[in-house]
């Protein structure tokens, strides 16, 4: 059975004219409708929000309330991680092997975490007495106002939790768009809030089209501050559009993220990682592991047994616990990874393993990228300077750890970027490195603990990590004149004596 999901605007489900329906991308079969947003939508949840931050209800809980708020929905949260993680799998392809951990587990410790240091957090604090006036200061953290949360289906959750985590808990109302493919587990999170007794208007979701609908969230005057997660160029739109109206933004866009087997490496725990930072999730990650730099001197005994492991990946139902790669969330993005492995041997690159699509038994429907290595790469390819998105390895060799440093920042990236070898030599060069997470002898290490974020144009800001709170506050200095008056002898410094 299907089910279908409606929008969720000022505390209520609204249906619209128009339905999505959304398909499995390895069966095609539908998953469940939902409610297509337009721009009315957008105008009545932006309104609802802002409704709701005048009001004052939500902002003026004490923020511990507001924190056990949040822990209430990751408990709920995680007393679902079965049945949502098999719902993320049916409906955007990522294995079931991710879904559970990674999607939905750590999408439940993000809001555990937000939560914690929300208890901790300074929202309000007096500083030293300012002399010779003297004035006391206090410095107030209170929320932005109506915050809009833009999220991609590659893992939608997880995206959608580091934006209202620390929005909610600091106050502020919220705007979610979900992507229009995989927007089934952000209105799950949303029946969470509503359950566990969010007041209404505080958390709408809007599911509709990038354009017109985000573009029209992104832009809308009642916005003061925008959190994105996807393309870098939409997310540079966003920024332009937030000139207008001076908000502000938190960007996370997309990723080419190097990964450098240093040549005292453990070969054969450096190919399984190279395998795994590129392939999980499909290939679909931003920091994903997709340039490999090796050894030039060790190239042909690496490629070997990079070839020999990547074809031992099974490919395959993402529901199955066997399945490494599952399918391309569309049709679309399935045929522009086609085209990029056109471009990439049309440039001289050497189709090393895969290469195209699977046939036989479970392939029949649905869309599908063999997991694939091309070799004889050089990085003014473009399958080495663009973001392919999909299960795809290129290999590159280099001279010295110089070089490889060189290499490896020659991007426009900077979200993720991963040295194997001994601890300290690897150390040294994850220090050169330009990217905002750097994985030493590992890869997908996210805590929410530790920030995440890129360098360049991977992004701006950062989410989860000790100052995720930081990113939806307003200060504000509040000064108390302790001087008596303003004929004190301190304005004098500063007010012409004779007018006083
Ligand atoms: P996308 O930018 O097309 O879409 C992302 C979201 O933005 C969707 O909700 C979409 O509907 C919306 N959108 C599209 N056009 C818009 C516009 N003009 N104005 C406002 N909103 C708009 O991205 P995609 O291709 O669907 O997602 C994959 C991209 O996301 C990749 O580039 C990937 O690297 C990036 N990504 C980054 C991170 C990160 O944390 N850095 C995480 C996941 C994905």
């Amino acid at each position: 059975m299907t089910s279908h999901y409606s929008l969720y605007i000022d505390g209520k489900w609204v249906d619209t004219e128009e339905n999505y329906e959304i398909c499995s991308p390895a069966t095609e079969e539908l998953v469940a409708t939902v409610a297509k947003g337009g721009i009315s939508h957008v105008d009545a949840a932006v309104s609802a929000a802002q409704g709701a931050f005048d009001e004052g209800t939500w902002r003026r809980t004490p923020p511990a309330e507001r924190a056990a708020l949040i822990n209430t929905v990751a408990e709920r949260l995680t007393a679902r991680i079965d049945e949502l993680a098999a719902l993320q799998s049916r409906e955007n392809g990522a294995t079931v092997r991710i879904t559970g951990a990674l999607h939905v587990g750590l999408s439940a410790a993000q809001l555990q975490y937000v939560a914690a240091i929300a208890g901790d957090y300074p929202w309000e604090s007096e500083g030293p007495v300012i002399e010779p006036i003297p004035a006391a200061g206090i410095v107030v953290r209170q929320p932005i106002g109506v915050v809009a949360a833009i999220v991609p289906w590659n893992i939608p959750l997880l995206t959608t939790v580091w934006k209202i985590g620390p929005a909610l808990a600091a106050g502020n109302s919220v705007v979610l768009k979900p992507d229009e493919h995989a927007p089934l587990l952000p209105l799950e999170l949303a029946r969470e809030f509503d359950a566990a007794g969010l007041p209404p208007g505080v958390l709408n979701v809007v599911t509709g089209d990038g354009e017109p609908v985000g573009a029209h969230l992104s832009g809308h005057p009642g916005v003061r501050k925008v959190a994105f997660t996807g393309s870098t160029a939409v997310g540079k739109s966003i920024l332009r559009q937030s000139a207008d109206t001076v908000r502000g933004v938190t960007l996370e866009l997309g990723g080419k993220g190097a990964n450098i087997i240093l040549d005292d490496a453990d070969l054969d725990m450096a190919v399984d990682g190279a395998l795994f930072a590129c392939m999980a999730n499909n290939g679909e990650a931003c920091e994903a592991g997709t340039r490999l730099l090796i050894p030039a001197a060790q190239r042909d005994a690496i490629v070997t047994k990079l070839v020999a492991r990547g074809a031992t990946l099974q490919l395959g139902d993402p529901l199955a616990p066997t399945t490494h790669v599952g399918p391309i969330i569309s049709a679309h993005q399935r045929d522009r990874i086609l085209e990029y492995f056109r471009i990439a041997m049309q440039e001289g690159a050497t189709v090393a393993l895969g290469g195209g699509t699977p046939t036989g038994p479970g392939f029949d429907k649905g869309y599908w990228i063999e997991p694939t290595i091309f070799v004889d790469v050089t990085n003014d390819m473009r399958i080495a300077r663009e973001e392919v998105f999909g299960p795809v390895l290129v290999v590159l060799t280099y001279e010295s750890d110089a070089d490889a440093i060189r290499i490896a920042n020659d991007t426009n990236y900077g979200l993720s970027a991963g040295v194997w070898g001994t601890e300290e030599r690897a150390l040294a060069v994850a220090r050169e490195l330009d990217s905002g997470m750097v994985w030493v002898n590992n890869w997908h290490v996210i805590h929410p603990a530790y920030p995440f974020g890129g360098f360049k144009e991977s992004g701006l800001g950062r989410e989860g990590g000790p100052h995720a709170i930081d990113e939806y506050v307003e200060e504000k200095f509040i000064s108390l004149d302790r001087s008596g008056g303003i004929e004190n002898k301190a304005f004098a410094i500063v007010i012409d004596p004779a007018a006083t």
